[in-house]
Formats: structure tokens, C-alpha cells, sequence
């Protein structure tokens, strides 16, 4: 597994953002979210040894930006030339978020046909509203690999009708002494859907705030991951 941020920031967007680790990481350390800067690693899968070789070792997943949206508008002309290092590397696999999909025709390369087979792209949805505003549209996109991210997930949703050709569906609460609480029994609705569909389901983590069997819990933030692993339900 790699990371690879070729550039940083990043804008609230919509109900999910409004405890952003990004904007609570750089708030800590002084620094302006809103300002979208290319960093030095933006040429990270690209860069050799003094032999000639990849220093990125092939055969790994690499995580793109995960301290900004891919398709956020500012990094327009910046995105091209990483299309371009993700056709050099056919030997890793790119999986990148965004809750921007309605952006995607805006976004692609002109080879990018009916999908790289080295990119999965992952749509994030919070809520109903955005789980059929989002959905709806991500669900006709020539994507060879989709995943589903609700995290974090902050009501009941029901995404049956979006699953078809989707990989993976992600659930997660929120992170943040004011969060809002995640309910185990939507968790639990969301892995039903998936398993009637044949769709991989995976808890990744429960909240902060955690409802189960009518009682809210208030969990640390080091244990929301490990807990939900504890609950066994990845199918
Ligand atoms: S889109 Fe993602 S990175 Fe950007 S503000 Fe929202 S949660 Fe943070």
C-alpha cells in the first residue's frame, strides 16, 4: 500500500464535510484548507532510483488523494499529467474518493474509454439526498472499478437500486466530539442490500457517538476502527 497526495486542500462540499479531519488537521497546525497547493510528491509514481527503477514498488494499491478531492476544480490542468503517470504504472492500482462524481466528464482523460483497469473510483454519500443525487449519476459511468464510501454515514439510507457493477460498499460513522451519531442498525441495513446484491460489504468504522440496540455510546477516536473489526459483519 502506498499514499500519493500530488496536491493538498480542499473546500467543505456538503453534510459529510462538516467535521473534515482535513480542515481539523490543518486548523491544528495553522494552516488554510482552502488553499488548493501542489506538493512536491506530485510526481511520486513516476520517480526512479539512480538504477533506473520505480521507487514506487510495483503490485500495491496506492491511495490518491486523501487530503484533497481528485476532481476538485482548482487541480483541473494538475490532473492531466497524473492520468499520464497512472498509464505509465499499469502495475499499481489507484483508488481515489471523491464527492464530487457530477464533475467525472469534466475530469477523464480522452483514452479513458470504458475505464483504466489500474483506477477504482469511489463516491461518497452521506445521505438519501446524496445517495440518489450521486448515485443515480455515478451509476451510468464507464468505470471499471466502483466502490461505494457511505462515511460518514449520518442517516438510514437505502442505495438497492445503485449496486449493480459496484465492487465495494464501505460504511463508517463520524469522527468528532460533537458528531453525529451512527446507528448500528443502518449499518447493518446497508450490509443487507449489499448481500442481497453480491455486492462486498465492509465496516470500517463506528462513531463516536454509537447507537446500538436503542443505547448511544461515546467511543475514543483510537477504537472506532478496531470495534467495528470486532463486530465481524464484513461480507
Ligand atoms: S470533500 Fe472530503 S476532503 Fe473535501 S472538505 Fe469534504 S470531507 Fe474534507
Amino acid at each position: 500500500m502506498a499514499m500519493w497526495n500530488p496536491w493538498r486542500g480542499c473546500h467543505r462540499y456538503s453534510e459529510g464535510c462538516k467535521f473534515c479531519y482535513i480542515h481539523k488537521g490543518d486548523a491544528k497546525r495553522g494552516m488554510d484548507t482552502g488553499a488548493i497547493v501542489k506538493l512536491d510528491g506530485f510526481d511520486a509514481p513516476v520517480r526512479k532510483t539512480k538504477k533506473g527503477e520505480y521507487k514506487m514498488k510495483p503490485g500495491q494499491t496506492v491511495y490518491v488523494c486523501f487530503s484533497t478531492d481528485f476532481f476538485i476544480g482548482e487541480a483541473d490542468e494538475w490532473r492531466k499529467e497524473c492520468w499520464e503517470m497512472m498509464r505509465e504504472r499499469p502495475d499499481l492500482h489507484f483508488l481515489f474518493l471523491t464527492k464530487r462524481i457530477e464533475r467525472f466528464w469534466n475530469c477523464i482523460p480522452d483514452d479513458w474509454g470504458d475505464g483504466y483497469e489500474n483506477v477504482t473510483i469511489g463516491c461518497t454519500v452521506e445521505n438519501q439526498a446524496r445517495a440518489d443525487e450521486r448515485l443515480s449519476f455515478f451509476k451510468t459511468l464507464p468505470i471499471r472499478h466502483k466502490n461505494i464510501i457511505c462515511q460518514p454515514l449520518i442517516e438510514r439510507i437505502d442505495i438497492r437500486k445503485y449496486l449493480d457493477g459496484v465492487e465495494l460498499v464501505v460504511v463508517g460513522g463520524e469522527s468528532d466530539r460533537n458528531a453525529r451519531p451512527l446507528d448500528y442498525e443502518w449499518v447493518l441495513a446497508v450490509r443487507e442490500q449489499c448481500i442481497s446484491a453480491g455486492v462486498h460489504f465492509e465496516f470500517r468504522q463506528c462513531g463516536t457517538h454509537f447507537i446500538k440496540d436503542g443505547r448511544e455510546y461515546t467511543l475514543n477516536v483510537r477504537e472506532l476502527g478496531s470495534q467495528a473489526r470486532k463486530a465481524g459483519i464484513d461480507c
